[in-house]
């Protein structure tokens, strides 16, 4: 399906990111995977998906809260295969602490990773894609991108503005065969959200059961986690060419979170 196609995933070592490069290889692209980790501890991963595939994967390091590297990033994985197709903009962090508590470190942080990496993804993949005349920017938002829990601050400022950003580059580059779109999850069971509950605990007084059952999965009528599988597979549909109509959207992924 994604056969001659390119694909950047960031924060692809773990999680959602890994749950999209599997489905991107598994479609044909050829993949770079990204994480924080040395070439060496991520080497079996990559071999792994690579063998299972078929399919050309190599992996970068690079610190995702550094714009100038994120730039650098996307500039050696177009060196690398030829050309960058589809540029996965995922990699994320979170804490959870009231706004008087909140240490000034992980806000920076966090809007830094969360939201302007997908600037400087964006911003040096574009060119390059507008040359060829067709481009896929994917950025994995949140049902935090549509609604607020407390506690959550800075992550819910970084993927509100994520949708604006999201929206604002659909439209720029809109005659260009390329399309700018926000997957916006709700939660799902990765590293990412098994760290925050036992400070949401914390911060609510209750035990981590609780946090799963009555903080997280509360908003999910569904009652049930979405997966790396399933937002893997919505890129995937997004980089086809049946999606090429489906821009500046906010896509939720929530079980019905954000329909209430
Ligand atoms: P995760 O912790 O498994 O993945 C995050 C990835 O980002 C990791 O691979 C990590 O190495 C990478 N990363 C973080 N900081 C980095 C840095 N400074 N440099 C390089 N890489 C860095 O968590 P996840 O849940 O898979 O999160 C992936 C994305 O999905 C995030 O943007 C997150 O906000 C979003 N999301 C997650 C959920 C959920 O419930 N898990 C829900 C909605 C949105």
């Amino acid at each position: 399906m994604l056969q001659g196609k390119v694909a950047l995933v960031t924060g692809s070592t773990s999680g959602i990111g890994l749950g999209c490069a599997e489905a991107l290889a598994a479609a044909g692209a050829r993949v770079m995977l990204h994480g924080s980790r040395d070439a060496a501890s991520a080497e079996s991963l990559r071999a792994d998906l690579a063998a299972r595939h078929g399919v050309d994967v190599r992996y970068l390091q690079a610190d995702a809260a550094d714009g100038a590297a994120v730039r650098g990033l996307v500039e050696a994985t177009s060196s690398a295969f030829g050309q960058l197709d589809i540029l996965v903009n995922n990699a994320g962090i979170q804490h959870v602490a009231p706004i008087e508590e909140f240490p000034l470190e992980k806000w920076d942080q966090i809007i830094a990773i969360n939201l302007s990496a997908v600037f400087h993804g964006s911003r040096a993949a574009i060119p390059g894609m507008k040359a060829r005349g067709w481009g896929r920017i994917i950025n994995i938002a949140s049902a935090h991108s549509l609604v607020a829990s407390p506690y959550k601050s800075a992550y819910v400022s970084a993927k509100h503005g994520v949708l604006g950003f999201t929206k604002t580059a659909a439209l720029e580059v809109a005659q260009h065969g390329i399309t700018v779109n926000a997957i916006c999850p709700g939660y799902v069971l990765t590293p990412l959200v098994e760290k925050q509950i036992p400070d949401t605990a914390r911060a609510r007084g209750i035990t981590e059961e609780q946090v799963k059952r009555d903080v997280l999965l509360a908003a999910q009528p569904t009652k049930e986690f979405a997966t790396g599988e399933q937002i893997g597979d919505l890129a995937v549909f997004l980089s086809t060419d049946s999606g090429a109509a489906i821009t500046g959207t906010a896509l939720p992924m929530d079980g019905g979170w954000t329909a209430q």
